[in-house]
């Protein structure tokens, strides 16, 4: 639940929004193109009001159908460059010959503030951002239910030719080979039970002890003789 940055102490025994006030969580959707994660977190933003989507920087050209600032913030390489040596980045990475870098802004005050952040990035992203924040990653990793399936998918969205499926087919396998590196595996053979799951994940992640900051003074209450 987002609240206040400095929750006020909790009245004993009042489970106030200010008491259950937690700190947010990173919450990193990684697979393999094809596996259904843009749609799964699609549905997750529109399902849970908590979680916003980080919205990362990057050099490759925009898509039709993307919106700049929304899907990403297209930028050049210098530019891109600049951002990185200026340390704006919490990671970066090049992914099929582009460079992807996750901005720092919004993200850290957001945490604390009790936001929840929603990362779309692959595994080289994830490991960096698990090497700076740990205890805040919440790291999910999405399997495609066989080979064959992938590839049906992939050639199902109908707008690449067949040498760009192929080479897709072997990023897709050198992304699979990298799940040991989460917390969390679905194979996702229907995409509603992999939402419930998805979904499931986040509830129990966001009762962690170590995120419900306002925990302290509340339990304190709960523990003061009766006067
Ligand atoms: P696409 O160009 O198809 O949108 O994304 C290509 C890959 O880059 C995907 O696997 C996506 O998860 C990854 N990606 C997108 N943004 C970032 C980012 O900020 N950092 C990292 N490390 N990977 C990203």
């Amino acid at each position: 639940m987002a609240g206040p940055d400095s929750p006020s102490p909790a009245s004993p025994g009042t489970a106030s929004a200010d008491a259950l006030h937690r700190r947010g969580l990173m919450f990193i959707l990684s697979s393999p193109s094809g596996a259904g994660k843009t749609t799964l977190a699609r549905r997750l933003l529109a399902h849970d009001g908590e979680i916003r989507m980080s919205v990362s920087v990057t050099t490759r050209p925009i898509r039709p159908g993307e919106v700049d600032g929304r899907d990403y913030h297209f930028t050049d390489k210098a530019q891109f460059e600049a951002m990185v040596t200026g340390e704006h980045f919490l990671e970066w990475a090049h992914v099929f010959g582009h460079s992807y870098g996750t901005p720092k802004s919004q993200v850290k005050a957001g945490l604390r503030a009790g936001h929840d952040f929603l990362f779309d990035i692959d595994w080289q992203g994830t490991q960096q951002l698990y090497q700076k924040l740990e205890t805040d990653v919440v790291r999910v990793f999405l399997l495609p239910p066989s080979i064959d399936e992938l590839r049906r998918r992939l050639t199902a969205r109908g707008t690449d030719a067949a040498g760009v499926i192929a080479e897709r087919m072997e990023r897709a396998q050198a992304e699979i080979s990298h799940w040991d590196g989460y917390d969390y595996v679905i194979v996702n053979d229907d995409i509603d039970t992999c939402f419930a799951k998805v979904v499931q994940i986040l509830a129990a992640e966001r009762m962690r002890r170590a995120r419900q900051t306002g925990l302290i003074p509340f339990v304190r209450g709960l523990m003061k003789p009766d006067s």
